[in-house]
């Protein structure tokens, strides 16, 4: 039997939006199993990080539903500590030949631990991002809501997302120290 190629891609997914489709869309192509990592899987109720790692999980499960490949989600918890890190994502992890990635640190990380690294591209980069996604919702624009899957939608009215954002967005701490493995967050 021929081995399967699993491919991984990390992201924070606060929230999972059509920019990550169009990516996975892509990796989906070239490999017959994904693992999505949820990254700094410990963070939530932030104005930078406001979903749990579960929620995220729901996010991801439901919008991947309709990629058509065999996928495996799995939160990972920031290390703070980067040259530890890609031993702590293998540790929980299926094994997998390959990383999808654009972030340099993401990339020089796995490069160095001799695992292959494809360069992802950015999809409409202006409109599909996470940070932009939570502007708008802290803005009352329901602009917002073209920019994620009906799927992502439908999870984040479940939870009241858009209220939680709102109600511990003035308590967001910018004075927080960030580890190093924050700052490099995917
Ligand atoms: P945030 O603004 O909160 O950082 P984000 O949009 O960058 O959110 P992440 O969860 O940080 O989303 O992204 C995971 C990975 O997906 C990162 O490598 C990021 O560069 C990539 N990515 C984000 N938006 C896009 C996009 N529009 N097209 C392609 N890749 C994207
Ligand atoms: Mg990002």
């Amino acid at each position: 039997m021929e081995r399967v190629c699993r491919g991984l891609y990390i992201g924070r997914f606060q929230p999972y939006h059509m920019g990550h489709s169009q990516v996975l869309q892509v990796i989906a192509g070239s490999v017959d199993e994904v693992i999505i990592g949820i990254g700094s899987a410990q963070r939530s109720h932030q104005k930078s990080d406001p979903f749990t790692a579960g929620e995220r999980v729901l996010m991801v499960s439901r919008a991947v539903e309709e990629l058509g490949i065999k996928t495996y989600i799995i939160p990972i918890e920031d290390v703070h500590r980067n040259s530890l890190w890609v031993s702590h994502v293998k540790s929980l992890t299926p094994p997998f030949e390959v990383v999808y990635s654009n972030n340099p640190l993401v990339k020089e990380l796995f490069h160095e631990a001799g695992i292959e690294v494809v360069e992802t591209p950015l999809f409409n980069r202006e409109r599909y991002s996470g940070k932009r996604i939570r502007r708008l919702m802290l803005s009352d624009d329901e602009g917002w809501k073209d920019l994620v899957p009906t799927s992502v939608l439908r999870v984040i009215d479940e939870i009241d997302g858009v209220g939680r954002l709102r109600r511990i967005s003035g308590s967001d701490d910018s004075r927080e120290v960030h580890s190093e493995v924050s700052e490099m967050r995917p």
